[in-house]
Protein backbone atom coordinates (compact mmCIF):
# COMPACT_ATOMS: atom_id res chain seq x y z
CA UNK A 1 0.00 0.00 0.00
CA UNK A 2 2.99 2.35 -0.84
CA UNK A 3 0.69 4.76 -2.71
CA UNK A 4 -1.73 5.24 0.60
CA UNK A 5 -0.75 7.58 3.26
CA UNK A 6 1.02 5.96 6.15
CA UNK A 7 -1.09 5.15 9.56
CA UNK A 8 0.86 8.12 11.34
CA UNK A 9 -0.27 10.67 7.99
CA UNK A 10 -3.66 9.26 8.29
CA UNK A 11 -3.94 10.18 11.86
CA UNK A 12 -2.56 13.70 11.54
CA UNK A 13 -5.08 14.33 8.49
CA UNK A 14 -8.31 12.88 10.55
CA UNK A 15 -6.88 15.14 13.03
CA UNK A 16 -6.99 18.29 11.32
CA UNK A 17 -10.26 17.36 9.32
CA UNK A 18 -11.74 16.89 12.47
CA UNK A 19 -10.28 20.32 14.09
CA UNK A 20 -11.02 22.27 10.66
CA UNK A 21 -14.25 20.76 9.06
CA UNK A 22 -12.19 19.98 5.89
CA UNK A 23 -12.96 17.12 3.87
CA UNK A 24 -10.60 13.77 4.30
CA UNK A 25 -8.60 13.66 0.86
CA UNK A 26 -9.56 10.59 -1.27
CA UNK A 27 -5.53 8.66 -0.53
CA UNK A 28 -7.07 9.38 3.25
CA UNK A 29 -10.55 7.80 2.89
CA UNK A 30 -9.10 4.79 1.37
CA UNK A 31 -6.33 4.37 4.06
CA UNK A 32 -9.26 4.22 6.78
CA UNK A 33 -11.83 2.09 4.59
CA UNK A 34 -8.66 -0.32 4.43
CA UNK A 35 -7.22 0.14 7.96
CA UNK A 36 -8.75 -0.83 11.03
CA UNK A 37 -6.46 0.61 13.22
CA UNK A 38 -7.00 4.09 11.42
CA UNK A 39 -10.76 3.57 11.33
CA UNK A 40 -10.48 2.67 15.29
CA UNK A 41 -9.02 6.76 15.52
CA UNK A 42 -11.54 7.70 13.62
CA UNK A 43 -14.40 6.60 15.79
CA UNK A 44 -12.44 7.65 19.10
CA UNK A 45 -11.77 11.41 17.28
CA UNK A 46 -15.53 11.89 15.97
CA UNK A 47 -16.16 10.28 19.86
CA UNK A 48 -14.31 13.46 21.35
CA UNK A 49 -15.80 15.62 18.82
CA UNK A 50 -19.02 14.40 19.33
CA UNK A 51 -18.71 15.11 23.10
CA UNK A 52 -17.21 18.60 23.20
CA UNK A 53 -19.69 19.94 20.70
CA UNK A 54 -22.80 18.02 22.58
CA UNK A 55 -21.58 19.27 26.17
CA UNK A 56 -18.74 22.00 26.13
CA UNK A 57 -19.27 23.26 29.26
CA UNK A 58 -21.03 21.07 31.69
CA UNK A 59 -20.57 16.88 32.46
CA UNK A 60 -17.32 14.97 32.20
CA UNK A 61 -14.90 16.47 29.26
CA UNK A 62 -11.20 16.09 28.18
CA UNK A 63 -8.76 18.68 28.91
CA UNK A 64 -7.10 20.27 26.00
CA UNK A 65 -4.24 19.00 27.99
CA UNK A 66 -5.67 15.37 27.89
CA UNK A 67 -6.47 15.58 24.12
CA UNK A 68 -3.15 16.35 23.04
CA UNK A 69 -2.05 13.76 25.31
CA UNK A 70 -4.22 10.93 23.45
CA UNK A 71 -3.10 12.04 20.36
CA UNK A 72 0.25 11.50 20.87
CA UNK A 73 -0.70 7.71 22.21
CA UNK A 74 -2.88 7.42 19.00
CA UNK A 75 -0.07 8.79 16.68
CA UNK A 76 2.36 6.69 18.18
CA UNK A 77 0.76 3.55 18.02
ZN1 LIG B 1 -3.88 3.06 9.06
Amino acid sequence: MSFLPSCRDVSRHLSEALDSGRPLGMHVRLHVSLCEACRRVLAQFALIRHGAARAPEAGPSLSPDAKARLRRSLADS
